[in-house]
């Protein structure tokens, strides 16, 4: 049914961030999401269905249309790649920073670099643009450990305030990407839906910018 609409959102931060700004759009839950265990959730429009996924699993849900529109963060999506996905919003929540951090008070090698990382494919896209060849180390978490642990050079990962890297013995070394959350999109819902879906777009846009106006200068 072209009518109905999926829109897919992972627990924490995301949710509890988006949640208000789909309000706004004139979507909100029906169930207290915390207290549940389903996954999929009706919303006061009968015609809107929210999904809770995992945030790296929200990209592959969007690109094969099982869901329409979509929450999560920048890394998520570079790591993904971004086929299928339209990107027409950015929700400016959860910014942080991605970067690459290393040993405080050393220089990452001069020639090739041991990376230990979650983001193996945006850790490979970087090395290779900027010509450094590197070898990535998938991990699952703690990349922190790593470098101290001798496994890598240095570790591509996400920094808010630098504490954790602080409290670990590490400091930022480069900016990859500023990252903040975004709205993303299946591009044939775009097109088939779009009547549907760009006033939802157009409405979370206004939220987002009333909350820019309201921010301190
Ligand atoms: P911090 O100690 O404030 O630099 O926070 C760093 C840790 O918090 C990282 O290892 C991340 O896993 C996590 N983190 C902080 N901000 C975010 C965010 N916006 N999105 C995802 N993870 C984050």
């Amino acid at each position: 049914m072209t009518d109905s609409i999926t829109i897919a959102l992972s627990k924490g931060r995301i949710l509890e961030e988006t949640l208000p700004l789909l309000k706004e759009a004139g979507i909100e839950l029906v169930d207290d999401i915390k207290k549940s265990r389903k996954l999929v959730f009706p919303t006061t429009d009968p015609n809107v269905r929210i999904l809770i996924i995992r945030a790296t699993d929200v990209p592959t849900y969007v690109q094969y249309g099982g869901a329409d529109l979509g929450v999560t963060g920048k890394d998520v999506l570079m790591e993904h790649g971004g086929d299928g996905l339209y990107e027409p919003l950015d929700l400016n929540i959860s910014r942080c920073r991605l970067m690459t951090a290393g040993p405080k008070g050393q220089e990452a090698p001069q020639g090739r670099v041991r990376v230990a990382t979650k983001f193996v494919n945006l850790a490979r896209r970087y090395y290779a643009a900027q010509g450094r060849q590197a070898d990535i180390i998938k991990l699952y978490g703690a990349m922190e450990l790593a470098p101290i642990l001798g496994l890598a050079d240095e570790i591509v990962d996400i920094v808010d305030t630098g504490n954790t890297l602080k409290a670990n013995g590490l400091e930022p070394r480069e900016l990859i990407e500023h990252i903040s959350t975004r709205l993303v999109a299946n591009r044939a819902s775009m097109k088939m839906k779009h009547d549907r879906l760009q006033p939802i777009i157009e409405k979370m846009g206004a939220a987002v910018a009333r909350r820019k106006n309201a921010e301190p200068a």
